[in-house]
């Protein structure tokens, strides 16, 4: 199933917490490099392991004399494991396609070029950088009765029948993500964040192959099988530079760098959307720029015609059919029940008056689109 990651700050830990995972994560990227040794030096012997086992684990203990116990040894030797596995298949990888393209001649220089990336790998070292990558270990919770955060990340193996409880505050990312599928078992910890994990069940394209596609500003897209695009690799997203925008004058270099910025995020958010099995994609027909009044008059004018000018494109590479549907009440109208009420929206949530149907409030709209 494929998944999705989203990261979550410790930022709101209090100190004690702190100190406490700073000295864990010490201990872990100790334990992890004895780990990669012993893998590394044993590698002849274990390379056919899938995982590794239980005797591993006792004769690092013996070596690095933890106080972890073996439910932690488990998560640290499976990733350690994972490193050195990972370290050679890469090179045997490079081995089998320079003996690949021995066997087809190619020429000496090509093969010299080729030749030059066959080093041996070195043993890899854990530095600072590297993440606690705990699934054995961890629990991940819904926080009920503390209000200020969202989850617990419940950690064991460290102390005997001890749990030690990491709070964090929930993103709206994660959120949206929970929407569409389930929480894994697993955590990537480092000083300051935890990295999660929600496995999302592949998005049945609607059977006859149509698709809603609202277009707004906080998320560029939102189609109705639930992706929602609204940033660039690096995270920056479309509201965040609108919002620079509007604090510099136009003509000047910095709004000159602000544009190019605000294009390549809309081309990135559109570049990531999946179309894949889609016959027909269904866009509002809008006729005034209201909407985007928000943004102010200029960019609302320009930015929906871009973006529906690029995904105009990209349907007509792909074969798709565009088709304008009306858009009244597209935003107010529940996509479950059908029941219309102003009510129904509250910023960026839809919460159905009459049924309780709630979702994020883009999804809501692009459904509607799909079914008109
Ligand atoms: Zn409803």
């Amino acid at each position: 199933m494929p998944t999705k990651s989203s990261i979550l700050s410790f930022k709101f830990l209090n100190k004690k917490k702190k100190i406490w995972l700073s000295d864990f994560l010490t201990e872990y990227r100790r334990v992890l490099q004895a780990f990669v040794d012993y893998f590394w030096e044993n590698y002849d012997k274990i390379k056919h392991y899938k995982y590794a086992d239980s005797q591993h684990y006792k004769d690092v203990q013996k070596i690095t004399n933890t106080y972890f116990m073996s439910a932690m040894l488990k998560d640290c030797a499976n990733q350690g494991f994972g490193i050195v596995n990972g370290t050679w298949k890469k090179y045997k990888q490079r081995e089998w396609r320079y003996n690949k393209e021995v066997e087809n001649g190619k020429s000496v220089e090509e093969l010299e070029y080729l030749h030059k990336l066959l080093i041996l790998p070195t043993k890899p070292i854990i530095d600072e950088n590297v993440k606690a990558n705990c699934s054995n270990v961890v629990q991940i919770l819904s926080e009920t009765t503390m209000s200020t955060f969202d989850f617990i990340i419940s950690l064991r193996g460290t102390e005997k029948r001890k749990k030690t409880i990491l709070p964090v505050k929930a993103t709206s990312h994660l959120r949206k993500l929970l929407e569409r599928g389930t929480l894994n078992r697993s955590a990537m910890l480092s000083e300051e964040d935890v990295q999660v994990s929600v496995s999302i069940p592949p998005l049945p394209n609607d059977e006859d192959g149509i698709l809603g596609i609202d277009i707004g500003i906080t998320n560029v897209v939102t189609a109705s099988d639930g992706q929602f695009y609204s940033s660039d690799a690096d995270g920056n997203s479309l509201a965040k530079i609108l919002k620079k925008m509007s604090n510099v004058k136009g003509e000047t270099k910095a709004f000159q760098r602000y544009s190019t910025h605000r294009k390549n995020i809309i081309n990135y958010c559109i570049n990531q959307l999946d179309l894949d099995g889609i016959r027909e994609v269904k866009l509002e027909k809008i006729k005034d720029m209201r909407r985007y009044k928000r943004v102010s008059r200029f960019q609302g004018r320009w930015i929906y015609p871009y973006i529906l000018q690029r995904l105009k494109e990209k349907c007509q590479l792909l074969g798709i059919k565009v088709k304008f549907v009306r858009c009244a009440y597209s935003s107010q109208q529940c996509s479950k029940c059908d029941f219309v009420d102003k009510q129904n929206r509250r910023e960026s949530r839809f919460c159905c008056k009459s049924c309780g149907y709630e979702a994020d409030a883009d999804l809501n709209a692009a459904v509607n689109l799909s079914k008109r």
